[in-house]
């Protein structure tokens, strides 16, 4: 049974960052600078942590960072999860969240190791305004060839996220719409939250959900898709079944009463939401020599300190503690 916190939300979802570094600077989450803030631990460290929390009720693990693909070793730090069960017995479902440069050779690789799926943040569809998101010169092509791999790969089905900020992307709803259909993905939009290094969000920078629709519906008709509960997209298909697509809109529709997520940052603090103002330091509790009972005592400890909800938008709004590429969205 997974743990429960006081809200009566099962956490069943881990999201492990295992880097705070990145050679992407999307104008959304980072500032220019380089560098890593917080650094990361050996694999085996977050290894005990993943088989400890499955111990617990953990059924999804999500690998991301920073940039997780940029860490040496971490094809191999899938095997070894693949190797994990779940409290229920069974193998966990394992998810890689990539900006996709380096997936075009390792899509294989880490699909034989034993990960499930992949989704890769691609901003737009157009090189020009892909570079001037991300701050990279030859991106574009590197993702557009990591998409199709992992495809290939049967890394099934892969998502491809794109965050809209106003001014930047907002055109890139029908091209992507199209994308969708032509090259066989899930293109999942995203609500831009205020959780980038530069605070630059406002609420007029987030292009809302009411607004990708109907933008998306001058292209053509949609149809919905139920979802479970604890989904945070809205799926759609188009009218003639060809293509699907996602809409996650944390902020003009918050689905935090659904929430079934933690997460380990790379220096292995758990976090209850995106926007706790604290986190709780499991690694230290590791370090000092802890016994997996301890651990598990700890962690369920922290659950029940899960934040009811997030404040976007509100008066009483306080800014997470740790912007997201250090946090592992
Ligand atoms: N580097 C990987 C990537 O690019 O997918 C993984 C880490 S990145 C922080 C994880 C996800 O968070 C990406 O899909 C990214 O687009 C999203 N993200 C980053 N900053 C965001 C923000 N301020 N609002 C909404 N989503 C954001």
């Amino acid at each position: 049974m997974p743990l429960t916190d006081k809200f009566g939300r099962a956490i069943t979802d881990l999201r492990i960052s295992i880097t705070d570094r990145c050679n992407y600077k999307c104008v959304y989450c980072r500032t220019g600078n380089e560098g890593a803030l917080y650094g990361d631990l050996p694999f085996a460290e977050y290894l005990r942590m993943a088989r400890v929390l499955a111990g617990v009720g953990i059924s999804k693990i999500r690998i991301t960072g920073g940039e997780p693909l940029l860490r040496k070793g971490v094809v191999d730090f899938v095997r070894e999860l693949a190797t994990l069960r779940s409290s229920e017995g069974k193998p966990l479902d394992l998810a890689i969240t990539t900006n996709g440069h380096l997936l075009a050779e390792m899509a294989k690789p880490l699909k034989d190791a034993g990960l499930s799926r992949v989704t890769v943040s691609m901003d737009a569809v157009d090189p020009g305004r892909f570079a001037r998101i991300t701050r990279v010169s030859n991106g574009y092509d590197r993702v557009l060839a990591g998409i199709r791999a992992a495809r290939d790969a049967g890394l099934w089905p892969v998502k491809v996220n794109c965050v809209l900020m106003r001014g930047f992307n907002e055109d890139q709803i029908i091209p992507f719409g199209m994308f969708a259909r032509e090259e066989g993905v899930t293109v999942r939009f995203i609500e831009f939250m205020p959780l980038e290094e530069e605070r630059v969000w406002a609420p007029d920078t987030v292009v809302p959900l009411r607004e990708i629709l109907s933008r998306m519906k001058e292209y053509r008709p949609l149809v919905e898709i139920p979802h479970e509960r604890s989904e945070t997209a809205r799926r759609y298909r188009f009218d003639d079944g060809v293509g699907e697509i996602g809409i996650i809109a944390p902020v003009s529709h918050p689905f935090c009463g659904h929430c079934s997520r933690i997460r380990i940052t790379s220096d292995g603090k758990i976090r209850t939401c995106l926007f706790s103002v604290w986190d709780h330091d499991l690694h230290g509790l590791m370090k000092r020599g802890a016994s997996d009972g301890e651990m598990v005592e700890f962690i369920e400890g922290v659950i029940q300190r899960k934040e009811e909800r997030h404040h976007i938008g509100e008066p009483d709004f306080v800014p997470a503690s740790r912007t997201m590429v250090h946090i592992g969205g």
